[in-house]
């Protein structure tokens, strides 16, 4: 994430080795571990997420919802790894917000990245990419003055709790984050954080008057 070169190990599986960076702390799988781009798209196939699933609808407003007590219908928002029912857009939409999507494998339209937005989504998708530090510069340029980011991924706590987690255990998961991490982040863009839920946080960006 900040480029620091200090890793230190933190954990082995009987599939990955798991490295932590003593800065950003964010723990990382190597890029040796990584399956392929196509074995990755097969995983995200697998996941048939449908608009009318309530329990899929349930959990996505957990990260939906702390943004539309924000908003109203005048901003527009990203939701960013959409997937490929777009289900997050079509629930803003029925509460009056428009949202566009992106997804690197089922909306890749590069134009939506070309503009600003009041508010960016991403739920479940942060830990798919191994490229955070690019990541977070492209949400810090796509975000207008005072834009809002909401992320939801399961946090790391500590190697103990890591050792048992079943979340480290699906193939595409290769970036952990922490608070620890999501406070370096919200320090090293000058956004203001905080968690909303177990699973959810909130970075609002602001830039101080010129
Ligand atoms: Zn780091």
């Amino acid at each position: 994430m900040c480029e620091h070169p200090d890793l230190t190990f933190y954990h082995q599986d009987r599939k990955r080795e798991y490295w932590q960076c003593q800065h950003c702390q964010l723990v990382q799988v190597p890029p040796q571990f990584h399956i392929t781009t196509e074995q990755e798209k097969a995983e995200y196939d697998k996941h048939d997420n449908q608009d009318d699933d309530s329990g899929y609808r349930h959990f996505l407003s957990r990260c939906l919802n702390p943004i539309l007590e924000r908003v109203d219908s005048s901003q527009l928002g990203l939701d960013f790894g959409c997937g490929e029912g777009r289900v997050l857009s079509k629930m803003a939409q029925e509460a009056g917000v428009s949202v566009n999507n992106y997804d690197l494998y089922y909306a890749d339209d590069q134009s939506v990245l070309a503009q600003q937005y009041d508010f960016i989504t991403a739920t479940e998708v942060i830990e798919h990419i191994y490229d955070a530090k690019g990541t977070f510069e492209l949400f810090d340029r796509l975000l207008t003055a005072n834009g809002q980011l909401a992320l939801m991924t399961k946090r790391v706590i500590d190697k103990e709790a890591f050792s048992r987690w079943h979340y480290k255990n699906d193939p595409t998961h290769i970036c952990f984050y922490s608070v620890a991490t999501f406070e370096w982040l919200a320090d090293s863009f000058n956004w203001e954080f905080k968690c909303i839920e177990k699973d959810v946080v909130l970075f609002l960006k602001y830039n101080l008057p010129e």
